[in-house]
């Protein structure tokens, strides 16, 4: 059975056609510049050569024509009809409170989709192009909805609720949410599976640190804590985006700098974090490298992030009443040994104890902690298309 994972952004799509017999993506894709100039669709399989097509995608109809175009394709495709897709899973990022699982995609849940617009206006509505274009296209095959936010809707109400007038959480729903779901429920499990144990006797942080990043508490497999917010702005430092601050800083800056509400979000989202602090880059490898030559401002964003994440493993530690295990994952957390050394000097106390040699791995789920650790440290390499692929196949199979 294969099946077609889908996480569509505004101008871009990203496609992986995954074989469930042993969880391989026969092709993995990435379409950009949809609807601007210079529309390019990037294919790769395991062993030969990228393919790849320049061609004019007015919309995400198009691009999702073409996809299904280069998977068939005769000398560059993996399979010969679209017969051999059967089902479509679709990562879309809001669900607000309405789903705490992944669900088959009918009328009802592209309503529920719509009504999250406002709370994600700029996710939801590509990921619902997405869907439309998908059913479009392939009107009788089977399509599933995997959302960013359903992994956390087990925080209980003291973790989810902002200490705001009520009425914003009851009329408007202001409240935490939480984000990369998917990929912190599938490192939870993957830890689980290495250390040999039911994952319902463990206490896990899962720190998914990419370009966004964000923290969770994961006890007996549910998450009861996260970083991310009623946005992805909330939490730790990340590339770009400031995580959690005073919130009258906000205000402090339309008063003194004139700058409208716009404008603000423009410098927390787009301006700040470690791009913000070091002033050379939102890439960690560049940040990285510039502290090595001795910039000072980049060292000290660095510092900053590798002080945050460790705040958070502490409190997170707190809430769960211990930690049997850290994770780390996504570009970052996968291939920074130096972060991973650095957020774990001083835990110690805790149990921590990394293994300085095993850690300089990149890109491999290994344990990097040492023999006997009473705290484990794993490196796991996140798999959101694997998860939103499973999910799919176990909906569609009921
Ligand atoms: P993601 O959002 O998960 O794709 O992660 C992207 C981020 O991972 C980029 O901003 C990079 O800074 C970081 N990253 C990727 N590879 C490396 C590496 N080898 N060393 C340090 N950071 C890396």
């Amino acid at each position: 059975m294969n099946i077609l994972v889908i996480n569509c952004g505004s101008s871009s799509l990203k496609y992986q056609l995954i074989n469930m017999e042993n969880e391989c993506a026969l092709a993995k894709g990435l379409v950009e510049r949809i609807g601007i100039e210079g529309s390019i669709l990037t294919q790769k399989v395991e062993g030969r050569d990228k393919y790849v097509i320049q061609q004019t995608m007015k919309d995400h109809k198009d691009a999702i024509k073409l996809v299904l175009d280069a998977l068939v394709d005769k000398e560059n495709g993996v399979i010969n009809s679209m017969d051999e897709i059967s089902a479509v899973g679709h990562r879309v990022v809001h669900a607000g409170e309405k789903y705490s699982e992944s669900v088959v995609i009918n009328d009802e849940v592209m309503v529920a989709l719509e009504d999250c617009v406002k709370l994600a206006p700029l996710h939801n509505p590509p990921n619902i192009i997405g869907i439309n274009a998908c059913k479009a296209l392939m009107p009788n095959t089977p399509m599933v909805a995997v959302f960013d936010t359903a992994f956390h809707q087990t925080m209980p109400k003291k973790a989810y609720l902002y200490p705001l007038p009520y009425e914003l959480y009851e009329k408007h729903s202001v409240r935490k949410y939480g984000f990369h779901g998917t990929s912190h429920k599938y490192v939870s499990q993957v830890a689980a599976e290495m250390m040999g144990k039911n994952i319902e006797e463990l206490k896990i942080v899962t720190c998914h640190l990419g370009n966004g990043a964000s923290i969770a508490a994961v006890e007996g497999g549910k998450s009861i804590e996260t970083s991310m917010g009623f946005t992805p702005l909330e939490g730790i430092a990340m590339g770009t985006r400031s995580g959690s601050i005073d919130p009258a800083i906000t205000t402090y800056l339309m008063n003194e700098l004139h700058l409208s509400a716009d404008e603000v979000n423009d410098v927390l989202n787009k301006k700040s974090g470690v791009l913000g602090i070091s002033g050379v880059s939102s890439d960690f490898r560049d940040v990285e490298d510039a502290a090595a030559k001795g910039d000072e401002r980049s060292q000290l964003a660095l510092d900053v992030f590798y002080y945050k994440v460790k705040k958070f493993i502490g409190s997170y530690t707190a809430v769960m009443d211990g930690v049997d295990c850290i994770v780390f994952t996504a570009g970052l957390g996968e291939n920074s040994p130096e972060m991973r050394e650095e957020v774990c000097k001083g835990l110690g106390y805790l149990g921590v104890e990394l293994d300085v040699e095993k850690n300089k791995v990149r890109g491999k789920a290994t344990e990097v902690s040492k023999e006997g650790s009473k705290v484990k440290v794993f490196v796991i390499p996140t798999n959101e298309e694997l998860m939103i692929a499973r999910d799919t196949v176990a909906l569609i199979k009921k």
